[in-house]
């Protein structure tokens, strides 16, 4: 019993040194009145609820959920608490779409269907049907819950990029796309298989291709943008979207992803970009994290000061995926999160973060001390 007892005070008084010596190594952190938004992704944290901590006690404000996962009765909750809720919203990744729709899956290079990239299924942006249902949706979600904003998530083409080494596959050389194209471009093209087709676009007319691409993807955000203003004007537009920067990757974002940031920033009020930087080949270095969002802030014209339009609230990495992010990892990550021009923040993901309870602490313990 003694030796028992003796080896846990070892063991406690070890594990206190250990956070002592953390502590030590990181700069307290302070209050940062420039951070509007402490947010968690994935979900309200209901466990801790139960056991009466309120969102205030745990420096939380801001709930991101999935629309598929909104109830009035929770949304009701939340902003007792005096949280904001916002949603999620899958724009062009809803892969169950196809089964019906055949015709909307995006076709490659030689004229087939591309197979998903390590499963990441996308939509061809010019399927007529598949862009009315997903409107329809989004009106749908606006005009039933209470919620403060909408997050586009996957607006992009068809690639899986959320991971180190990226595939992006070209497409979509379907013949509505090949149509449409000419149509907006004023361009005509020969009468030739999408095979040969397909290099004339990505060589050629890789410029034109290119752009058209992105205003195709900017269209849709006009048109969210459009249904915010008719169902709910004051909830926020926001977008989740990859963090590389315009020369990363040879320009991905634009010339494979079709995501152009500034035409659509027109519509968009904030950027979430998201640097998880364990799963995106950064996981010893979080200061990858504001590198990413400083470099955005300068793309975009976005300081981060009171009153401007335009927001960066970056969604950080805390819950293991691909690679695990150490619990003394989280009070970088969170500050390289929360530094300006961001001024909000939000953790990705509860749902694979809650039973991570240390995890958990440190981040109550990090939105506590950032508080203004
Ligand atoms: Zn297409």
């Amino acid at each position: 019993m003694h030796r028992i007892a003796l080896w846990m005070l070892c063991s406690f008084s070890g594990l206190l040194l250990q956070n002592v010596t953390l502590r030590a190594a990181e700069p307290e952190p302070q209050p940062r009145p420039h951070i509007e938004i402490r947010g968690i992704y994935g979900g309200a944290p209901t466990h801790l609820l139960e056991q009466n901590r309120s969102l205030p006690e745990l420096g939380v404000n801001a709930i991101f959920m999935g629309s598929g996962s909104l109830t009035a009765e929770r949304i009701a909750q939340l902003k007792r608490q005096g949280a904001q809720v916002f949603a999620e919203f899958n724009t062009l990744h809803v892969a169950g779409y196809l089964k019906e729709h055949p015709d909307a899956a995006p076709i490659g290079v030689d004229g087939k269907v591309s197979p998903p990239p390590h499963g990441w299924q996308g939509i061809c942006p010019t399927h007529p049907g598949y862009r009315k249902y997903r409107m329809e949706e989004f009106r749908r979600v606006l005009k039933e819950y209470e919620i403060d904003g909408i997050w586009l998530d996957y607006h992009h083409s068809h690639a899986s990029w959320e991971r180190a080494e990226p595939d992006m596959p070209d497409t979509c050389f379907c013949e509505r796309c090949l149509k449409q194209y000419q149509q907006d471009t004023k361009t005509s093209l020969p009468e030739a298989p999408t095979a040969e087709l397909s290099q004339l676009l990505l060589g050629e007319q890789k410029a034109k291709w290119t752009q058209w691409r992105c205003d195709v993807f900017t269209d849709w955000v006009r048109e969210f943008h459009s249904i915010i203003e008719e169902t709910r004007p004051k909830a926020l537009l926001g977008t989740f979207h990859c963090p590389w920067t315009d020369t990363e990757f040879n320009g991905a974002l634009k010339n494979k992803l079709a995501i152009d940031l500034k035409a659509q920033a027109q519509y968009i009020d904030v950027f979430s970009i998201m640097p998880y930087h364990a799963r995106f080949n950064h996981p010893e270095d979080p200061a990858w994290i504001s590198r990413q969002t400083a470099w955005l802030g300068k793309y975009l014209g976005i300081k981060g000061q009171p009153g401007e339009r335009h927001k960066i609230w970056p969604i950080v990495q805390l819950s293991d995926w691909g690679e695990a992010v150490p619990v003394k990892q989280v009070q970088p990550v969170l500050d390289h999160g929360t530094r300006l021009p961001a001024t909000g923040v939000m953790v990705f993901r509860w749902g694979s973060l809650h039973p991570q309870t240390d995890k958990v602490e440190a981040m109550i313990e990090y939105y506590r001390a950032i508080q203004p």
